[in-house]
Formats: structure tokens, sequence, C-alpha cells
């Protein structure tokens, strides 16, 4: 079904399409999966029992655990990719294509290529942990046409005419949010800048391409955008152009987008829109909200979305809870029932107010424990503390310009205690001691825990967040001995 129809479809016929995915998957595709096919054997699971998406429960769940490659087991990523060979494919391909296989044969044509199209692993991307081994999740050729498609629908949503300019300030890299702009920009016919980010091209270059080519539609890092366009405003560039946009790789306060859209409205832009995404590696795209208000529209016909509560039992349509993923339409590496790690208000379905799009919706309020993976929870002073927290209290503050917050012993004695040290930079006209002040007293009535607060000029804080020099800015940085 194309999107335009799927997305206005009801919500009987996005289940049936579902669930013939599903069916497809079990039977035909996945036992070429190392991992499931073991995983199937162990817990006695016939994969043909599994019909419909409500039976996806009888399935153990797939964690971060399971992928990440270990010191004893460096090739883990491997086994969730679909790996076909001539036995497998006998065993379990639909009639179809092995009547498709075999007429091949017949005629004298090769079927490797075909099924290397479909399977080949020829892309990759990365986690992001920094700590932990990168994992890599990989596409086939097959895939990156689905990259492609769903790229189309995340432009679509946001109903951006192809006529504009875009400039891809995501930095480069093996990540989701570089390649699926690039692939979407492309897919779409927008005459487009990979820019790499301002690591690789540099700010100055970049707001040089966005005066020059009339950009109308950015996309980037929340906290590397906002110093962009900072940078364009301190030098009265002109920036009217842009009405478009587009927020990944990071979480997006309400009070940083509206900080973003009010240096916009300065510089000229007449009704600028931002639009932020939800994605993570093992989900292979993005989901993009079509208005503020409304949540990351889901694409019904290449996941599954289910939301689980502590107990790991699925909730009620519309309740919240953790939210868990299931690849309907993927090849290269695949995951079921995977465990985001992020909680969620729940998922909408019906009609979108906004659009008119039938397709179910994440609601845009999700509490991202996947983000900062190396550290999201820490102990500072034998405390458990969430630091993701930090993100939007501090980058949404209208009286904070910049922040980094660095963990470290006291004196850097190695047995000292724990401190927390936050860098300010106040916004200009306002006062370092109020500033000071409020911070300390929000971070120890919802964090409760307590900062030594500690102003920085401007510059000296974004050579520490490493905002010209690292691919993605250094927010919080852990200085205590590892041990
Ligand atoms: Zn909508």
């Amino acid at each position: 079904m194309e999107w335009h129809e799927l997305s206005h479809a009801t919500q009987e016929e996005q289940r049936e399409i579902q669930n013939q995915k599903l069916r497809h998957l079990m039977r035909h595709e996945i036992m070429f999966s190392p991992y499931y096919r073991t995983l199937f054997a162990k817990h006695e699971i016939d994969p043909r029992s599994i019909r419909t998406t409500d039976d996806l429960v009888k399935l153990p769940f797939t964690s971060k655990g399971d992928l990440a490659p270990t010191e004893s087991d460096p090739a883990k990523p491997r086994q969730f990719i679909l790996q076909p060979d001539e036995h497998l494919i006998k065993k379990y391909s639909s009639f179809p294509r092995l009547l498709k296989i075999l007429g091949m044969k017949i005629s004298g044509t090769d079927p490797k290529p075909m099924l290397e199209w479909e399977y080949k692993p020829i892309h990759m991307h990365f986690t992001t942990g920094r700590t932990a081994f990168p994992t890599p999740f990989t596409y086939s050729a097959r895939d990156l046409e689905t990259l492609k498609e769903s790229g189309k629908r995340m432009l679509d949503v946001i109903a951006v005419p192809n006529s504009i300019v875009a400039i891809n300030a995501f930095p480069y890299a093996p990540h989701l949010a570089f390649w699926l702009s690039f692939f979407a920009l492309t897919a779409v016919g927008m005459t487009s800048m990979q820019t790499g980010g301002g690591k690789i091209t540099g700010t100055q270059k970049i707001l040089d391409s966005l005066e020059r080519m009339k950009g109308g539609l950015l996309m980037g890092i929340p906290g590397y955008i906002y110093h962009l366009l900072r940078t364009a405003r301190e030098q009265k560039r002109n920036l009217e152009n842009i009405q478009y946009v587009v927020f990944g790789g990071e979480r997006a306060s309400p009070g940083l987008r509206e900080k973003v859209k009010a240096m916009l409205r300065e510089m000229g832009a007449k009704d600028p829109k931002i639009f932020v995404t939800y994605a993570f590696t093992e989900g292979k795209t993005a989901w993009i909200q079509c208005h503020e208000t409304e949540g990351y529209h889901l694409y019904s016909d290449l996941e599954y979305f289910e939301v689980i509560d502590k107990e790991g039992k699925r909730v009620p349509e519309g309740q919240p809870g953790e939210l868990v993923y299931t690849a309907l339409d993927w090849h290269g590496s695949v995951v079921l029932r995977y465990r985001t790690g992020d909680m969620v208000q729940g998922i909408e379905y019906g009609q979108c107010p906004s659009c008119g799009k039938t397709t179910p919706r994440i609601l845009p309020d999700i509490q991202r424990t996947s983000e900062i993976k190396e550290f999201h929870l820490t102990k500072i002073k034998g405390e458990l503390i969430n630091l993701n927290q930090f993100f939007p209290m501090l980058s949404g503050m209208p009286n904070i310009e910049e922040w980094q917050l660095e963990m470290k012993k006291h004196n850097d004695d190695p047995h000292g205690l724990d401190e927390l040290i936050l860098y300010v930079c106040p916004k200009k006209g306002y006062d370092f001691a109020a500033v000071k002040q409020e911070v300390t007293r929000k971070i120890h009535n919802d964090i409760m825990v307590t900062v030594n607060v500690v102003e920085k000029p401007l510059s000296e804080l974004l050579a520490r967040l490493g905002m010209e020099t690292e691919l993605k800015e250094k927010r919080i940085i852990d200085n205590r001995p590892k041990n």
C-alpha cells in the first residue's frame, strides 16, 4: 500500500497489514537470524504460531544487552543479521520466492544478485555508547530503499515542499541522523548540502551556505543548531528563509525550542516551525511530529510498537509505559520485541487532529533512558541520580546561554567525595548571582543533588563543550577515576 493510502487507512486495515507482514516475517524470514533461531529452539517456540501482533506477547524480550558486543563475544551483533544459506532458503522461503529462484536457475540466471540485494549487509550505523563497545546495526540494499521511503514519509509528515533548499547539519558519522537525512533529501529530490556539522564543515561555512543558498530547511542536533543560530545572530546574518527546523539525535526541551524560534524570528524568519524526531539505532529509521503538539507519526507497515508495564505486561492501548519495538519489514539486522528503555505517555490511534493522518502516534513526551546510555544513571555520593533530567531543565532556562556538568572527585583525590560542578554562562543581561541561586534551588528541588555552580565565559564554555571540535557536544563529563 502506498504511503498516502496507508496514512489514511482505517485502524482495521492497518492492523491487517501488520499481521500479514508479521506472518511473512515469522514464516519466511526470521529463521535466517541465528539469534532468533537459537532463541526459538531454546524456548520451544514455533515461529508460525505468531500469527498476529497480539501473539507477540509469547516471545521473550530482546534487550540492549543481548545485542551489544562484549570482550568474550565481540561478534554478538552479527547474530541479529538475517543470513540465509541454500539450506535455509529451501526450508523457509515462501513458495513464490522458491518458484522464482527455480525459474531463474532454469533460464540460466544467477539468483545470487537478487538474494544479495535482499539480504547482504552493505551499510551500517553504530549506537553512540561511548564507554560500551559500539554496536553495529546493518542495512541491505533493499533496506536502503526502505530507508529512503521512510525518509520521504518523514518529509511528507511535516509537509515541506521539495522546492526549498535544505542544509543537513547533523554530524557526519555512521549514525542514523546524518544518513537518514541524506537519503530522505535525495529521495524527494530536494537541493541540499550535507555539511557534516560543525566539526567537518565548520560553523562559519555552514552559515555562509545557509545565507547564499537561501536555506529553508535546517536539520541538526538541538544543542548545535542553537549554537549555530546564536553565532548567526551575533554576525547579523540574514536567515529569513528558514521555515523548517528538524531536530534529531538528542532530546529537545520545549524551552530550547522556544529559544531557537525566538532567535530565528529575530533574524527575519516569518513563521519558523520546529519539528522533533524520535529514533533509536535499532529502529532503523526516525519518526517525526507533524505539529509541535502532536506525537511522532509511525509507519504501521514497517514496525509494530507496544507499551509494557514494570512487570513486562503489555498495557492497554493508549496507556503509559516502556516502549517495545518489533521490526516488520526490514532485512539486515532485525530485532523483535526490543525494549527501548524509553518511557512514553502512550500511543495514540485514530485520526491526527493536525494533519488528518490515521497512522499511530507516540505521544510527544518521552523520557529517554536510551539517550546518554553510558551514564544516564550514576551514583553521586552513593545516591542514584538520573543525569538525563539536567538536559530539559538547563537547556530550557531562558537565562542560561550554555552549560556543562562535570563529575569529579573533590580535590581530585581518588578516595574523596564525588563532586558535581555546573559551569554556566548566563544569557546577556542576566546577573550570574541570581542565575546561580535559581539553578541551585531548582536542581536541589527537582534532582535532589547539590551542585557547585561556576561561571564561565561563553568562549571557554564552547571550547569545553567541543562545539566545533567534537561530533556531539560534551554536555556531561565524568572525570572521576574508573572504579
Ligand atoms: Zn499529524
